[in-house]
C-alpha cells in the first residue's frame, strides 16, 4: 500500500489542483488537499509532511492567484483562507502523530535491543489464566490465599501450568541451557521443582493483593539437570490488570553465592586465626589459670601422703586432701576444655547459649589481665536471662575482643579509674551486651570507621578484631555500635534477637 501512496498522494494533489484553478464551484476545493496530507503519512519523514504541507499550501496559493488574482471576491478569499488553515492544522497534527509514532518506535526499539542484549534473562509471559483462577477464588468467598490453599493445596502447581509463556531472550536460553523457545516453553514447568513451590505461593499472594512487582530468591533446574540459585523480578504493570503481558526477568546468581560461600569459608578461617592470636596474647593469664589448680593439687598431694604416712594414718584428712585434689584437677581441665573450643576449627554450630554464663567463662580467661591492670570489673547480668540461639564459641571470640580491647584502652598510664563494666539485658525483644570502659575512648567521627577490616590505631595492632566481631553479630541478626565520649571511655553495645535463627 505504501509503495504506492507517493503517487496517489501526486496524483490527488494534481486532481485538486485542476479542479480548484480551472473551475468555479463556490466551495473550498482547496480543503481536500488535507487527503494528501493524510495519505503522506504513511510514507513521508517528518519534514517531509512538512515540505508536503508547505507545497499543498503553495499550491492553493497559487490557484487562488490564478483564478482570483485579477479581482479577489471576499467569499474566494474566505474559502482560501479556510482550506488554508484546514491543510496547515492537518499538517501540524499529522507532524504530531509522526513525532509521536516515532518516539514509540524508538522506545519499542530500545526495549527489543535491551530485551536481546541485556545478561538478564527476559520472559515474556501472559498470566491471564492464573489471574483469572484467583479472581474465581475470591469470586467462591476466600478472603486470601492461605484459606484457599488448605482446601486446594495444588494451587500452586495447577498456577504454574496456567502460566503461559509467550516469548524469551537469548539469556534465557543461556542460562537454562535450552536449545531454543520451544525446548525452554516444553520444559519449564519442570524446571520449576518443589523447592521454588514456596516463592510460586508469594508470588501468587502477589497477584491475589495485585502488587506491581513481586522479588524472590530459590533455586530452579536447567535442562541439563544442574540446580542454579536464581533471583527473579516479576513486573505485572497496573496498567495491564489481566496480567496478559508480564514480564519475568532472572539472575543466575549461583556463581555470587559460591563465592559468597567462598567468603564465608574465609571469614570463618580468619576469625579462627585471629582467636587463636587472641589466645597468645591471653598466655600469661591461661598460665596463670591452669597453674594455679596444678600447684594446689600437688600441695593437696603432699598433705595427703603425709597423713597416710603417719604411724596413724588420718583417713578422713586423706580424703579431704583427695577430694580438693579432684575439684583442682576439675578446674585446670574444665580451663583446658574451653580453650581447646576456641583453638579448635569447629565449624559454626547453632545452639541454645546462655550469654551470662558465656561472660563468666570468658571472664575466667580474662581475669588475669584485669588483675595486672588493676581494672575493677563489674558484672551486671541480667536475671532469667533467656537463652539466644547461636554459637556459643563465636560469641565468646565477640565476648573476648570486646573486653580486651578495653583492657588495652585503660592500660595509659594516666588513667586512673580503670573500671570495666558488662552489663546484659532484654529490651524490645533482643538480648543486649554492653561493654564500658574508662579508658581513652575514640573521636566520634572514627566511630564508623573502627569496625572496618585493618582498622587499628595500634602499633601492633591487626585492627580485625571488631570487624570479626561485627560480622559474627550480623551473622547473628544482630547489630553492634559503638560509642565514646573521649576522655570519659567507650561503650560497645551489641544486640542479638531472642528467636532469631542464625544465618551463617
Ligand atoms: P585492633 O585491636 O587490632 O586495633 P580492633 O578491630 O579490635 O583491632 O579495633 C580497632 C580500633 O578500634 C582499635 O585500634 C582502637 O583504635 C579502637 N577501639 C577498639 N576498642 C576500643 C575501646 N574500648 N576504646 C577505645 N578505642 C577502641
Amino acid at each position: 500500500m505504501s509503495r504506492f501512496s507517493p503517487l496517489a498522494a501526486i496524483l490527488i494533489a494534481v486532481v485538486i489542483f485542476a479542479l480548484d484553478t480551472l473551475t468555479t464551484f463556490d466551495m473550498a476545493i482547496a480543503v481536500l488537499y488535507v487527503t494528501v496530507v493524510l495519505l503522506s503519512l504513511s510514507f513521508a519523514t517528518r519534514k517531509g509532511l512538512l515540505f508536503i504541507g508547505a507545497i499543498c499550501i503553495g499550491l492553493t496559493l497559487l490557484s487562488f492567484a490564478v483564478s482570483h488574482g485579477e479581482n479577489p471576491t471576499s467569499d474566494s478569499t474566505a474559502r482560501c483562507f479556510v482550506s488554508l488553515a484546514a491543510i496547515g492544522i492537518t499538517t501540524l497534527l499529522a507532524y504530531r502523530v509522526k513525532t509521536a509514532i516515532a518516539v514509540l518506535g524508538e522506545s519499542e526499539q530500545r526495549y527489543r535491543t535491551i530485551f536481546l542484549a541485556t545478561g538478564v534473562a527476559i520472559l515474556e509471559m501472559d498470566f491471564t489464566a492464573v489471574k483469572a483462577a484467583i479472581e474465581r477464588l475470591k469470586a467462591d468467598g476466600f478472603t486470601d490465599l492461605r484459606t484457599a490453599a488448605e482446601v486446594n493445596p495444588d494451587f500452586a502447581r495447577a498456577a504454574i501450568g496456567m502460566m503461559r509463556l509467550t516469548n524469551v531472550n537469548n539469556t534465557t536460553l543461556t542460562t537454562f541451557k535450552a536449545k531454543d523457545l520451544d525446548a525452554f516453553k516444553t520444559a519449564l514447568p519442570a524446571l520449576i521443582g518443589k523447592e521454588m513451590e514456596g516463592s510460586v505461593w508469594a508470588l501468587l499472594e502477589a497477584i491475589w493483593d495485585s502488587n506491581a512487582s513481586f522479588e524472590s530468591e530459590t533455586m530452579m533446574n536447567d535442562l541439563d539437570g544442574n540446580r542454579i540459585s536464581i533471583l527473579y523480578n516479576v513486573a505485572m504493570p497496573h496498567d495491564r490488570p489481566s496480567l496478559d503481558m508480564v514480564l519475568v526477568s532472572i539472575v543466575d546468581v549461583t556463581a555470587r553465592h559460591e563465592a559468597e560461600n567462598e567468603l564465608h569459608q574465609a571469614h570463618a578461617e580468619l576469625a579462627h586465626v585471629t582467636r587463636v592470636a587472641t589466645l597468645g596474647e591471653l598466655t600469661v593469664s591461661i598460665a596463670h589459670e591452669v597453674n594455679q589448680p596444678l600447684a594446689a593439687i600437688v600441695t593437696n598431694g603432699g598433705a595427703g601422703l603425709r597423713w597416710l604416712k603417719r604411724s596413724e594414718p588420718d583417713l578422713g584428712e586423706v580424703e579431704t586432701s583427695m577430694q580438693r585434689m579432684i575439684a583442682d584437677a576439675g578446674r585446670a581441665s574444665e580451663v583446658i576444655k574451653r580453650l581447646r573450643a576456641l583453638s579448635s576449627k569447629a565449624t559454626s554450630q547453632t545452639i541454645p547459649v546462655n550469654l551470662n554464663e558465656v561472660i563468666r567463662e570468658t571472664v575466667v580467661l580474662v581475669q588475669r589481665e584485669l588483675t595486672n591492670q588493676r581494672i575493677d570489673l563489674q558484672l551486671e547480668l541480667a536475671a532469667d536471662f533467656p537463652s539466644i540461639s547461636g554459637d556459643p564459641i563465636q560469641l565468646q571470640q565477640v565476648i573476648i575482643n570486646l573486653i580486651l580491647n578495653a583492657v588495652q584502652a585503660m592500660s595509659d598510664p594516666a588513667i586512673r579509674t580503670r573500671k570495666l563494666l558488662v552489663q546484659t539485658a532484654i529490651a524490645g525483644g533482643v538480648a543486649v551486651t554492653k561493654v564500658r570502659d574508662t579508658g581513652t575512648g575514640f573521636a566520634a567521627e572514627t566511630a564508623a570507621s573502627l569496625f572496618d577490616a585493618f582498622y587499628t590505631t595500634k602499633s601492633n595492632g591487626m585492627g580485625m578484631g571488631l570487624s570479626i566481631c561485627r560480622s559474627i553479630v550480623v551473622a547473628h541478626g544482630g547489630r553492634i555500635i559503638a560509642s565514646s565520649e573521649p576522655g570519659k571511655g567507650a561503650i560497645f553495645e551489641f544486640t542479638i534477637p531472642l528467636q532469631e535463627e542464625v544465618v551463617s
